[in-house]
């Protein structure tokens, strides 16, 4: 089978583009693959199985070049130090993606790095980025995990893998950094006009600029909605398309605390669950900077032009999180009073956030026993309830929106260690439960249920290494 790419990015800015080939594997084996992804691109999945993936994570592609705020520091170059754009394919439904490969070697942009990655974070972001586009967030997608037979040294040897990946596109805040960063406004025009042509045809730069803040608002909501924290929400781990990218240190919340962070490498808590949307305005401001050139030539204007768009966000967010919170509790109106009350007494009560909306369902249907014994305190709960159910929620409506299976933590662990260990079973079960997350189904209720205390109050993630 001749899979078609195209070289759209590397055409538009070969400066960025550092033609490179991956790391040949040693002895592959395939350990995932989204056969209905590969469907819709038009991939053969009895190809791949037979041989094509590994052709596949052994390809020729570019390296792209990006910079990035990292934990607010800025870094000129960073880049694909261990991952290649293939090229661009397109889709059943006509739509251009990118193909991309994470773990394939170093790459020149790779500094210290072994260019490499193990088996267990490339599970962790196939699962939960799976997990995420099943539950309507837009996201790239994971095509396939290979595991290559490298072994990749970290506190201790581990086995190496390949993640093959699709996604709108890979532009990134951090590239329009890189290009702005050189001086050569000739080549962040072309960026620019390469993302417009990708993802808003026919737009001006500062409207491409205002989509881009509308779709990050959008994004960063719809987390917020399902308690996902990203973890490491640097500049260059946030795209242009609105696609949630770089399943690192990722994770979802359990207990209802705005300040929950997991990450091993976050101390100050900077990308902590509550601080998400501001962390993304505080990005956008940096995409706007990188573009100021392209909005006006009188760079006043350009800036009171990127301030007017970059007020936008609040909106946008407020818009997306109110009416998200709104179909949650099942009900229509202003809900403001009523959230603020509910998040307070969740926070207070160690609610479980997940657990508390998939049982609120339950009790607009009239059972509201499961719902209040996530509460220590009952009278609060109760006189809470009290005022929600006057509303008239419509349970049925909640339960088409309140996910009952989310790639829990302790359950995520428990999957990549048995894939590390040769044993695909717990993975394979755990992301049939979270792709189809909504809807109790009997049988899974192990995949329904919170983490261990012990396991909760300990719990930390690693960066995607
Ligand atoms: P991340 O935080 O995973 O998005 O990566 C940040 C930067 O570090 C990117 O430029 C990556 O390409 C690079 N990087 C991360 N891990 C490695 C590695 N093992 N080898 C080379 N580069 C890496
Ligand atoms: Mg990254």
């Amino acid at each position: 089978m001749n899979i078609s790419l195209s070289s759209d990015f590397a055409d538009a800015v070969p400066e960025m583009a550092v033609s490179w080939e991956a790391v040949p594997v040693v002895e592959p084996e395939l350990l995932a693959l989204n056969e209905p992804l590969a469907r819709e691109l038009g991939l053969d999945p009895a190809w791949l199985r037979a041989g094509g993936l590994s052709f596949l994570v052994s390809s020729k592609g570019v390296a792209q070049a990006y910079a990035g705020h990292q934990f607010g520091g800025y870094s000129p170059r960073l880049g694909d130090g261990r991952a290649l754009l293939l090229g661009e394919l397109t889709d059943a439904g006509g739509r251009l993606l990118d193909l991309h490969l994470k773990g394939s070697g170093r790459t020149p942009f790779a500094r210290g790095g072994d260019g490499l990655a193990a088996v267990g974070p490339m599970l962790r972001e196939y699962l939960v980025s799976e997990a995420m586009h099943a539950l309507g967030i837009p996201t790239t997608r994971a095509l396939a995990v290979v595991s290559t037979g490298h072994v990749v040294q970290r506190e201790e040897p581990l086995a190496g893998a390949v993640l093959a990946r699709v996604a709108a596109s890979h532009l990134r805040v951090g590239s329009f950094q890189y290009a702005r960063n050189t001086g050569d406004l000739d080549l962040l025009r072309r960026l620019a006009g390469h993302a417009i042509a990708r993802h808003h045809p026919g737009s001006t730069c500062l409207e491409l600029f205002s989509h881009v803040v509308a779709a990050q608002a959008s994004l960063v909501a719809r987390w917020m909605l399902v308690g996902f924290i990203h973890g490491v929400m640097n500049t260059d781990n946030m795209t242009i398309s609105g696609e949630t990218i770089d399943y690192g240190p990722c994770a979802f919340m359990e207990a209802y605390d705005p300040t929950t962070k997991y990450s091993s490498i976050d101390h100050r808590g900077r990308y902590a669950y509550g601080n998400q949307p501001i962390i993304a305005e505080w990005n956008l401001a940096r995409l706007a900077e990188a573009l100021l050139p392209l909005f006006a030539d009188d760079e006043d204007e350009a800036v009171s032009l990127a301030l007017a768009t970059l007020r936008t966000f609040d909106e946008h967010f407020q818009e997306a999180w109110i009416g998200g919170m709104r179909a949650k509790l099942g009900v229509s109106g202003d809900v403001k009073p009523l959230l603020q009350d509910l998040l307070a007494l969740m926070h207070e009560n160690n609610v479980d956030f997940t657990s508390f909306f998939h049982l609120l369902g339950k009790a607009a249907r009239g059972d509201a026993e499961p719902v209040r014994s996530l509460f220590l305190d009952l009278a609060a709960a109760d006189a809470w309830l009290a005022r929600w159910r006057e509303l008239g929620p419509d349970g049925e409506a909640m339960d088409r929106v309140n996910p009952v299976y989310v790639p829990r933590n302790h359950l995520v662990e428990e999957a990549l260690a048995a894939g590390a260990d040769g044993d695909m079973g717990p993975f394979d079960r755990l992301l049939k439960a979270v792709t189809s997350p909504f809807g109790e189904r009997p049988g899974l209720e192990y995949f329904a249920a919170p983490a261990p205390q012990d396991f909760s109050a300990t719990y930390r993630t690693y960066c995607g290494t």
